[in-house]
């Protein structure tokens, strides 16, 4: 991006910047250069870093075995009565600890044919009842095919929930239009809207307008984050944090521990010192703005907390 190459940070270095594009290309919205310093901690999710070339043992291409657990169409499977369907490979901005970075997208583009594959899959199995819509992001997706995904899963009786798990309401709140709520509001299913937020700072005005809006249609909105290494590893921020989100009417559901994807060791936390911000939390909050800490472990049967 001409935006990062033409500053002169030690991290930017030319060369380096296309090793680490090659990888995982930048990707990161206009108000987020101009809203934050580059120094902020809400940047350096997005800002590329020389320390994604390092990859300590335990960091991979498949942290918590998405693959295996993916069949036709792109349903994901791993926990009993909810599935997760990629809905797409796009994202409105790349986090540079996305544990999906490597996930072989290739196949997972944005088009009815396929879902419709997985919509069989859906109807088959009776034993679901929430589908989750993720990605990539799924407000990546117009209005048109969001609204097609909506009615088919509608029209499956043993579905009863739909989940959107999107970022696109706190990068692009205008991606919250009138088409896309007048889709929550309307469904037969139950709504859920599960928010990534990670720092109180991302919780603008027009942040907070675009959740409401969102809760207005009686669409239950969670917020999950993921604790970050000189982001928000204190518990003043996700203090601060919990109470910004509930302003806005967001629950916080989950605060993840890291994934080990590929080039995000710089901001692993260690679960000792996630534990002892967790207490400190709990001392200092109500137990409805406590997030669950839990983390993904390949292979087992839900996130473990
Ligand atoms: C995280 C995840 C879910 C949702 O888990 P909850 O604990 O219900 O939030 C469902 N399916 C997959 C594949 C997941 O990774």
């Amino acid at each position: 991006m001409a935006e990062l190459s033409a500053l002169q940070q030690p991290y930017y270095e030319a060369t380096t910047l296309q090793q680490i594009e090659q990888l995982f290309p930048v990707r990161l919205s206009k108000e987020l250069l101009s809203d934050f310093k580059f120094d902020h901690p809400v940047l350096k999710q997005y800002l590329p870093d020389a320390r994604e070339l390092i990859n300590p043992d335990g960091y991979g291409e498949d942290p918590v075995g998405d693959r295996e657990a993916t069949s036709a169409g792109g349903l994901l499977k791993k926990y009993q009565h909810r599935a997760l369907l990629i809905t797409t490979n796009t994202c409105p901005v790349h986090c540079r600890y996305c544990f999906r970075k490597d996930y072989p997208y290739s196949r997972e583009t944005p088009n009815q044919h396929r879902y419709e594959t997985a919509l069989a899959a859906v109807k088959k199995d009776h034993s679901l009842n929430e589908i989750i819509l993720s990605g990539g992001d799924p407000l990546s997706l117009d209005d048109d095919l969001l609204s097609y995904l909506f009615t088919s899963l509608a029209a499956i009786e043993h579905i009863q929930t739909v989940r959107v798990h999107t970022k696109f309401p706190s990068i692009y709140p205008q991606r919250v239009t009138d088409a896309l709520l007048s889709i929550l509001a309307t469904t037969r299913l139950n709504t859920v809207v599960v928010l990534h937020i990670n720092h109180p700072d991302e919780i603008t005005a027009s942040v907070k307008y675009a959740a409401e809006q969102i809760k207005h249609t009686n669409t239950t909105t969670l917020n999950q984050a993921v604790l970050l290494r000189d982001v928000n590893d204190a518990t003043d921020t996700l203090a601060e944090l919990s109470h910004r989100l509930f302003s806005a009417g967001i629950l916080p559901y989950y605060l993840h521990l890291l994934d080990k994807a590929r080039g995000t060791h710089h901001f692993h936390v260690e679960r000792a010192r996630a534990e002892i911000i967790m207490q400190q939390l709990k001392q200092r909050l109500p137990g409805y703005l406590v997030p669950k800490l839990a983390q993904e472990l390949s292979g087992h049967a839900s996130k473990d907390y």
